[in-house]
């Protein structure tokens, strides 16, 4: 079967009156309001000669409007770019032309990005003139081709140049059954959606309240006074984060507790430093830790509820009907022998688009390569330890730099912390450090640190501190510019 019923129209007739969205200002829509407004905006866009197959980007911040929006795209058949509103106007340019894109529909708080673009071979429309009828329009087809493409989304960019990662409506179904499947789905269930939209991690959650049933608790950014009244006051079950996120949450927690029903932290988007992890054990805060990128969809594996304490920095085990294998010289490794993790699934994209080598070489014989480097304990529990690309091999030993990070956030004065290796006569590399401080200390004390956490050929032999540490628009940590500054 390719075809089915468009998710948003099968949900209004569903649950025509549930919460489908509420806003931080307490304005609610129902799953009927959210389907006419992105059938009004998809009949506008129609008339302006938007047309199936289309490539469209769209260039917002999270709000109500580029939630009807990317529907809206859907029921035009469309494929959707969804924009980092972090980029550069010669980033977007770069992702525009790659993805051969025609429209870009723009958030007019965004007009002085949008605006150079407009003199480009790109026809632009703002959000906010789409108007929204609450009129019943059926001039749409209310099908979906599970094999189409919905979106291209571009990875981060944290290695190289970001690719466009292809994914089907078939990849979102598969991914919101497999989290599903996983937590659990509660009658009274509230995600709260503080993510950008514009990436997996926040675009999965507008598929799972359309597919579920449940309402997003819609934030335009992460503000963490907002998103911590609304999980203390306003009966929010699960909310997806990342680490920094996690970090100011439980700072702003206190002494608090979350309600009772609040049940799930969905953390993912990188590695989580093992301090920030025990930090939400002890306040018993349900963390699950998440593994997962663009190119799965979002999550791909999970820690599950029962053993997020026994296994504490395990990203889980890979969700149903997912497989996940480690692989080092083309042989797949026994238990605690790291290797590269690689995937198979049906949440795993076709391939990059317009990039037929890079699709050929990441994905072999169905299985693609992540790039990640992991292991799996004796229960078959994944460890990810880091990107391949970082590895620092020092006289012959493996050594990971988000390791040496995660210890040197644990010191209290470090506010931030970056590893690369640093070339040495004697032992081919050696990790070298940058800190970015909250309170001065002598490099001699953070050796010292490191020697009670770490293995001594582990702890930096080099040191330098920094007012920022280099991060791309999504927060990630750019060590290949830390490279670069080496090397300087
Ligand atoms: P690019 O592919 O362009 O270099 P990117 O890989 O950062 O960018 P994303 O798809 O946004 O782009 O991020 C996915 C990556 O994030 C994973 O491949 C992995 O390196 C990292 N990541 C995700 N979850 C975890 C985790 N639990 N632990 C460690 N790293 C993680
Ligand atoms: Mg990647």
């Amino acid at each position: 079967m390719t075809e089915m019923i468009n998710w948003l129209t099968k949900r209004a007739e569903l649950s025509p009156n549930k919460q489908a969205v509420v806003l931080k200002d307490g304005t609610a829509y129902t799953f009927s309001d959210l389907k006419n407004h992105a059938k009004s905006v998809a009949s506008y866009l129609a008339h302006l000669g938007i047309k199936q197959g289309d490539h469209v980007a769209l260039l917002s911040k999270n709000s109500y409007d580029f939630l009807v929006t990317i529907h809206a795209l859907n029921y035009l058949e469309v494929t959707s770019f969804l924009i980092n509103t972090r980029l550069t106007a010669q980033e977007i340019n770069y992702q525009l032309e790659d993805g051969e894109v025609r429209y870009l529909i723009y958030d007019e708080d965004l007009s002085d990005l949008a605006e150079p673009i407009a003199q480009q071979a790109v026809k632009t429309v703002s959000m906010q003139q789409c108007p929204k009828s609450n009129q019943t329009n059926n001039i749409m087809t209310d099908d979906l081709n599970l094999k189409s493409t919905s979106h291209i989304l571009y990875t981060s960019g944290t290695t190289g140049n970001p690719k466009g990662v292809q994914l089907t409506y078939q990849n979102h179904w598969w991914s919101a059954t497999a989290s599903a499947l996983n937590l659990g789905l509660h009658d009274h269930d509230r995600w709260l959606l503080s993510l950008p939209m514009f990436h997996v991690g926040g675009l999965s959650i507008v598929y799972r309240s359309v597919i579920y049933g449940i309402p997003i608790h819609l934030h335009d950014t992460f503000d963490v006074e907002a998103v911590h009244e609304d999980l203390m006051k306003n009966g929010v079950t699960i909310v997806s984060v990342v680490s920094v996120m996690l970090e100011q949450l439980l700072d702003r927690l206190g002494e608090e507790h979350y309600p009772e029903q609040f049940r799930c932290m969905l953390l993912g988007g990188g590695p989580a430093p093992k301090g920030l992890l025990q930090q939400a054990k002890d306040k018993h805060v349900p963390v699950f830790q998440t593994y997962g990128m663009t190119e799965t969809a979002s999550q791909f594996c999970t820690l599950d509820d029962e053993n997020a304490l026994s296994k504490i920095g395990s990203a889980g085990k890979p969700l149903f009907p997912n497989q996940l294998k480690i692989i080092q010289n083309e042989q797949e490794q026994p238990a605690n022998e790291v290797g590269e993790i690689v995937v198979k699934g049906p949440t795993v994209t076709q391939g990059y688009y317009n990039r037929d080598e890079a699709t050929r070489e990441t994905i072999v014989n169905g299985w693609l390569k992540t790039g990640d480097l992991g292991y799996f304990d004796e229960d078959g529990f994944l460890y990810v330890v880091d990107r391949r690309k970082d590895l620092i091999i020092s006289g012959g030993e493996n050594v990971y730099p988000a390791e040496i990070e995660g210890v040197l956030k644990m010191h209290p004065k470090v506010k931030d912390a970056g590893v690369v290796g640093q070339e040495d006569d004697r032992w081919g590399q050696v990790p070298a450090a940058f800190i970015v401080f909250e309170e001065a200390v002598d490099f001699a004390k953070l050796e010292q640190f490191c020697l009670e956490h770490l293995a001594k050929y582990k702890c930096p032999k080099k040191w330098t501190s920094i007012d920022e540490l280099p991060r791309n628009a999504s927060k990630k940590l750019l060590r290949h510019q830390l490279q670069k500054q080496l090397k300087e």
